[in-house]
């Protein structure tokens, strides 16, 4: 068992890491002041395998939880979505210490996270990622969110969930792209922050894409440090939290130009990181050997490394309207010197971008 501290003053929160987290959970219940009934929100691929099992051990902590199933996929993180559970909610009868909990990937939490930072004007939110992506990303940092037809992620709120609880074993249901997905955020996490973590990963990649029991437990722990200690600094993004952003501003246009499709998350940040290297070497930040060992550590996690089917014209065009944009001035995370360490840059020619999305 890891226990990983997210240090947010009195909003802070740990993240149980492991195999069985059975006696945490209960625990968890039996000492917070929750109502009695509450609400587990997870998708049609989770709930059958682990709603019944989730529902069992916070009823043995004394909480009677009502399961909440969506469909699966991206397009339940809608405002629908959202006015259906609000109904349950007041249909149950959920009170200001019914908690929430969050079953599933990165769409259930964050759903369910804006679910609870909005009823009554905010209820106990407790995260339970069960996809690699939601453990080592989306369910650490408090970012809630749904999409609107315009745009992902328009509506949201910074809302910090109680405890984070993460069972190892789960993973081993999902599918492997979906792993592969997860390793994209990881690998960055080395890139943008620490070099040793980065090598780890290079000399471990059979046991991590094989999953196992203790390079995957420190690979999520380490992982989730990192965010931790990045977002702790940066809780609602004004400075350092940028730099998790690393490879994303060319995935979020990759992603746009492939009508979210052909690319999931994971695999456009893949693509994204290695346009970023791209460009922080043709700008002289780091050297060849560090921009291969970049693209050689995505590509051995199984990972894309270039992106089919994008006009760069238009893909250039997409970065200026990502949400990330301020006044027209994108903020590129580079790499600066070495692996490990980056830098935000406003200054990055037309040329080099486009050359950088030639070669991706
Ligand atoms: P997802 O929630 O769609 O999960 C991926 C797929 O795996 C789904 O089909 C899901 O049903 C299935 N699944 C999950 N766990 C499983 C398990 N243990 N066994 C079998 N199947 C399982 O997608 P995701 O990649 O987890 O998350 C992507 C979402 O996260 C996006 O909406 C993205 O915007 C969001 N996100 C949010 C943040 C944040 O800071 N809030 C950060 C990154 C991504
Ligand atoms: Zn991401």
């Amino acid at each position: 068992m890891r226990i990983v501290t997210v240090e947010l003053g009195e909003n802070s929160y740990e993240i149980y890491i492991g195999n069985d987290l059975h006696s945490e959970l209960v625990e968890f219940c039996k000492k917070s002041s929750f109502s009695r009934l509450g609400l587990i929100i997870t998708d049609t691929n989770v709930g059958p395998i682990y709603g019944g099992k989730l529902k069992d051990m916070l009823a043995e902590g004394g909480l009677e939880a009502e399961i909440y199933e969506i469909p699966a996929g991206e397009s339940s993180k809608s405002l629908k979505q959202f006015e259906a559970i609000m109904t349950r909610c007041i249909e149950l009868g959920l009170d200001r210490k019914s908690p929430i909990f969050a079953l599933g990937g990165g769409v259930v939490g964050d759903l369910a996270g804006f679910a609870a930072a909005s009823y009554m004007r905010g209820v106990p939110f407790v995260q339970v990622p069960t996809s690699l992506l939601a453990q080592v990303d989306s369910s650490v940092g408090g970012k809630v969110a749904v999409n609107h037809p315009l745009g992902k992620n328009l509506i949201g709120a910074f809302y910090q969930p109680k405890a984070v609880f993460m069972d190892l074993d789960w993973l081993r249901t999902l599918p492997k792209r979906e792993i592969y997905t997860g390793l994209g955020e990881i690998i960055k996490y080395g890139i943008i922050y620490d070099r040793g973590f980065f090598k780890y990963l290079k000399e471990n990649t059979n046991d991590i894409l094989n999953l196992k029991d203790e390079e995957t437990a420190y690979m999520i722990a380490r992982s989730c440090e990192i965010k931790a200690a990045v977002v702790s600094e940066d809780e609602k993004e004004s400075g350092l939290r940028a730099i998790l952003n690393f490879g994303h501003t060319m995935a979020h246009a990759i992603e746009k130009n492939t009508g979210y499709t052909r690319y999931n998350h994971g695999e456009a940040v893949a693509i994204g990181m290695v346009c970023a290297a791209h460009i922080s070497r043709a700008m002289g930040l780091v050297d060849e050997e560090a921009f291969a060992e970049v693209e050689n550590l995505i590509r051995i996690m199984q990972l894309p490394v270039r992106a089919q089917g994008c006009d760069i014209d238009t893909l250039y065009e997409a970065i200026f309207h990502d949400k990330k944009t301020v006044n027209g001035q994108v903020k590129w995370v580079l790499m600066d010197g070495e692996i490990g360490k980056v830098r935000i840059s406003k200054e990055v020619s037309e040329e080099d971008v486009k050359n950088a999305m030639k070669y991706c």
